[in-house]
């Protein structure tokens, strides 16, 4: 038999759903794969039951319900002050997921370069990869997160056609700052290159700060794709529904790449997403204060645990070194070892980096009730406190193997 697609035989099933079966297995708390464990808003699930019933369940447009490119259209103007045309800046897709990949296919010729920014999310290089691309990786880097500047602009090239950047950044909670944007904003015009940006938690920002998109700043309309998720914004990770704003020039190409992936995206959903976007600032304002509560639970008791806990600006997760825990292994084991032994899953840290990675922190997805919060982290707690407290101690239940 020939070999089928080498690098899709190369590629491992993803961290998320490994680390998911792992906790239904376990019947473990699952902190690891980011999803909320309570449904969005009443009035959005109550668009998409109503929509299944009003007689336009086949094919929608391709590129996205009226309604709703032209709600993703009032958003980019009401939260960003962005002037963007429903009709060719907006392509809907079936989640961001296929976002990027539209986004991916519409620029990169086989050869091209694209800087990618580690720890990055499990879909960036295999799509690169696949694409014929080339991955140029530059490395961010615990506890700070801050971005090399020297290296950036060093792994930019004449072959350079684009940057993918994740803002606010899933592991890290890093949201990157307006200096640090200009600084990318001068990158991409010095070199010509474009930037695919995957900002789905745009609107999971706490402490005040501020999600800006790059392709606000000045000279960049013209060189940003910029996505975004039903799932995050409206806790419905299910609905698989994104949206890219795209410049008029690449809106047919991100368009037909979408047409050879899923071509549309279920019409009942869209126009309940459309329904979700024109909610009144009240309701996204509650969506991050209500996770910035979850993110100070979850990390405070993480930390009375005497675990390193890093801090989390955006997203949906914290970071947190297991060090101090004592515990003998990599983060692998470490997180196979909490969910069999504790009762509590999360993602190991290196599974975001392409080669060689911090080795002992783990991600842990806040965007949970409060007292499964509570739980998990009396469950950490009873586990390492128990194992501290044995005389034959670390040996036994700390180990990498257990
Ligand atoms: N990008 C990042 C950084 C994510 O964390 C996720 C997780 N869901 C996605 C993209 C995919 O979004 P969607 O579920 O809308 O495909
Ligand atoms: N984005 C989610 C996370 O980072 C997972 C999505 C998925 O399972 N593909 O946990």
């Amino acid at each position: 038999m020939k070999t089928p697609n080498t690098l899709l035989a190369a590629t491992g099933t993803t961290i998320f759903t490994v680390m998911s079966a792992l906790a239904a297995e376990h019947r473990s708390i699952n902190l690891g794969q980011g999803f909320p464990d309570t449904d969005g808003p009443e009035d959005v699930l109550r668009a998409a039951a109503d929509a299944l019933f009003d007689g336009r369940n086949q094919y929608p447009p391709m590129t996205g319900v009226p309604e709703l490119r032209q709600a993703v259209a009032a958003a980019n103007a009401r939260f960003y002050g962005l002037t963007v045309d429903p009709a060719s800046e907006v392509v809907v897709t079936s989640g961001a997921t296929e976002a990027i990949t539209a986004c991916l296919m519409a620029l990169l010729d086989p050869g091209d370069e694209v800087v990618l920014i580690e720890p990055l999310y499990d879909t960036y290089l295999p799509v690169v990869r696949l694409l014929g691309a080339v991955p140029k990786l530059v490395r961010l880097t615990p506890p700070r997160w801050e971005l090399p500047r020297a290296a950036l602009a060093a792994a930019f090239g004449p072959r350079t056609k684009a940057l993918l950047l994740n803002t606010p950044m899933n592991p890290t909670g890093k949201v990157f700052t307006a200096a640090e944007l200009a600084f990318i904003a001068e990158l991409l015009q010095k070199n010509d290159a474009y930037a695919v940006c995957d900002e789905v938690y745009e609107h999971l920002t706490y402490d005040g700060w501020r999600h800006i998109p790059l392709m606000t700043l000045p000279g960049l309309r013209e060189r940003c794709l910029r996505i975004g998720s039903a799932g995050k914004t409206f806790s419905l990770t299910g609905w698989k529904v994104g949206y890219a704003t795209v410049p008029a020039a690449l809106g047919p190409l991100v368009a037909k790449a979408h047409q050879n992936l899923t071509f549309t995206t279920p019409p009942n959903l869209q126009r309940a997403v459309a329904v979700g976007l024109a909610k009144d600032d009240a309701y996204f304002a509650g969506l991050a204060a209500d996770l910035a509560a979850r993110r100070d639970r979850l990390s405070a008791g993480l930390a009375a645990l005497g675990m390193g806990v890093l801090p989390t600006m955006g997203s949906y997760f914290v970071t947190a070194d297991y060090a101090p825990l004592g515990f003998d292994g990599d983060d692998v084991a470490f997180c196979r070892h909490i969910t069999e032994h504790a009762g509590v899953t999360a993602i190991p840290l290196s599974a975001f980096y392409a080669t060689e990675a911090p080795r002992h922190h783990a991600r842990f997805a806040f965007c949970k009730r409060p007292e499964v919060l509570d739980e998990a982290v009396a469950r950490l707690a009873r586990h390492f406190g128990a194992a501290s407290q044995d005389a034959s101690g670390r040996g036994r239940a700390l180990t990498g193997t257990g």
